[in-house]
């Protein structure tokens, strides 16, 4: 007998834990909500909460509309430009103009540096959890007596047994024994787990709930086939759920540690076949990696070969860096990555902003922030950022609204924003600091700062 609703469940759930991390990740950026284009794909000066950098939005438009037309992978593409102008920002537009169903894992160079894991295992499981696998179902009448308007869309027994995990793991959630033919939903709002019990009749009622378990009513008569795009997973998810060193628990606590290659290889050719058989669809999605420079040439030596599968993401990369050495080699080369791989990217630049954009861009952030300021202190502010930096000024307004709260003002003074700039310094003011003071500090050095070159 088929186990639909354990299935259908497992992969609920992990679309939960996945909303969570992302939330996480955008802090900074929460503010973005998408690129802000018009039809044209023309960037509008103000939208989506994204300000200016109008060349550098609308060719990161037309690499959505590549990835929206599907299908195309092992695209790469470079934002490169000084920082604090939003590279990172417009990596984050995409992800949200792209939407839930496509994959999109944000990582920082340096992430894949640690003892857990060797550097090509943390990018692996960052390609694979940038790899959708929307399993697709060709529905067939309901037979269970008394189905008369609804039936569960899943049924495909490989997948079951693939996922067969996911019982355990909604039995660990509902704390009750669950059984083939199990109706469970997910309340989206609450992420509770409830198990609403073994008919199928009332397909009516588990609609109403607007979890994720999902039926198709359907009036007497017209049961016939039809075809429906049923979720999403990655490949990551799939990889650890079938890892039985680490068990689907993993994907909570993000410990997964090395997954085996027998899993992959054996996930890989499944997933072939369900392709084959038309029951499955590979969504590449969009790799982030900021701070690309951080990579070494063993990395660039994995991204390139990577990115020939045709399974391949569309890999985004960032890098504030000008002509650099490659890590884990003497060779300099421009942003710090080996020409080969210089050569298949696309190359996005950003630029710094003007005045009035650094206001707009601040403006936004207080209301983001829920701080009210005065149109002085604002312009105080934007001065402050033009001169240091726009990371500097957007972290002053937190700290500021706090020592407004201090003096019980209702909105942020420019009074207010003299203080925290004189209380944190900026990082010009931190380096003449060190200097003046140098004989004092440990570790300290005769001669001009020298400067990190990754
Ligand atoms: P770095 O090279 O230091 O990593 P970056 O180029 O990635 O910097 P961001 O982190 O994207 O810069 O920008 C700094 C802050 O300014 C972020 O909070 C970001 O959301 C915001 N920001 C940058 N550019 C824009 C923009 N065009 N519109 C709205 N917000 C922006």
């Amino acid at each position: 007998a088929a186990q639909p609703a354990q299935l259908q469940t497992s992969a609920s759930a992990v679309q939960e834990v996945r909303e969570i991390t992302r939330i996480e990740r955008i802090g900074a950026h929460s503010h973005i909500r998408g690129l802000g284009l018009d039809d044209g794909l023309n960037a509008r000066q103000t939208s989506h909460g994204m300000v200016g950098q109008l060349h550098a939005r609308r060719s990161a438009g037309l690499i959505l509309e590549m990835i929206r037309e599907g299908k195309i992978a092992g695209r790469a593409v470079l934002i490169a430009g000084q920082p604090g102008t939003g590279k990172t920002a417009i990596a984050m537009g995409m992800a949200q103009a792209l939407g839930q169903d496509t994959p999109f894992t944000a990582i920082a160079g340096s992430e894949i540096y640690s003892l857990e894991m060797s550097k090509t295992e943390a990018l692996t499981q960052a390609f694979r959890k940038s790899i959708g696998v929307v399993e697709v179902q060709i529905d067939r009448p309901a037979t269970a007596s008394g189905a008369k308007v609804g039936k569960l869309t899943l049924k495909t027994t490989e997948m079951e047994t693939i996922y067969d995990l996911g019982q355990k793991m909604i039995e660990s959630l509902t704390k009750e024994k669950v059984q083939a033919g199990d109706v469970v939903t997910i309340d989206k709002a609450s992420g509770r787990i409830s198990r609403l019990g073994r008919s199928f009749t009332r397909a009516r009622d588990y609609d109403a709930t607007g979890g994720q378990t999902k039926f198709v009513q359907c009036p007497e008569g017209e049961l016939q086939k039809r075809k429906e795009v049923v979720h999403t997973v990655t490949l990551h998810e799939i990889d650890v759920i079938n890892s039985r060193t680490q068990g689907f628990l993993a994907l909570f606590s993000g410990d997964t540690g090395e997954i085996k290659t027998e899993v992959r290889d054996q996930i890989n050719s499944k997933v072939a076949e369900w392709r084959e058989e038309g029951k499955a669809e590979i969504v590449p999605g969009v790799l982030f990696v900021d701070e690309v420079h951080m990579l070494d040439i063993e990395c660039f030596s994995f991204l390139n070969r990577a990115l020939e599968s045709d399974m391949a993401p569309v890999l985004i990369m960032a890098t504030n860096r000008g002509i650099t050495r490659i890590r884990g080699t003497n060779y300099q080369s421009p942003h710090g990555i080996p020409i080969d791989l210089l050569d298949r990217l696309l190359i996005i630049a950003t630029h710094p902003y003007k005045e009035s954009e650094v206001k707009q861009i601040l403006k936004i952030r207080c209301e983001e922030e829920d701080v009210e300021m005065s149109e002085d202190a604002l312009t105080v502010l934007t001065k402050i950022g033009m001169e240091t930096s726009l990371r500097y000024a957007i972290q002053l307004i937190t700290t500021a609204n706090l020592v407004c709260r201090k003096r019980k003002g209702l909105e942020v003074a420019v009074e207010d924003v003299k203080r925290v700039y004189s209380l944190f310094l900026d990082e010009r003011r931190s380096e003449e600091y060190l200097k003046e003071y140098q004989q004092e500090f440990m570790f300290n050095q005769i001669g001009p700062v020298a400067r990190d070159e990754g």
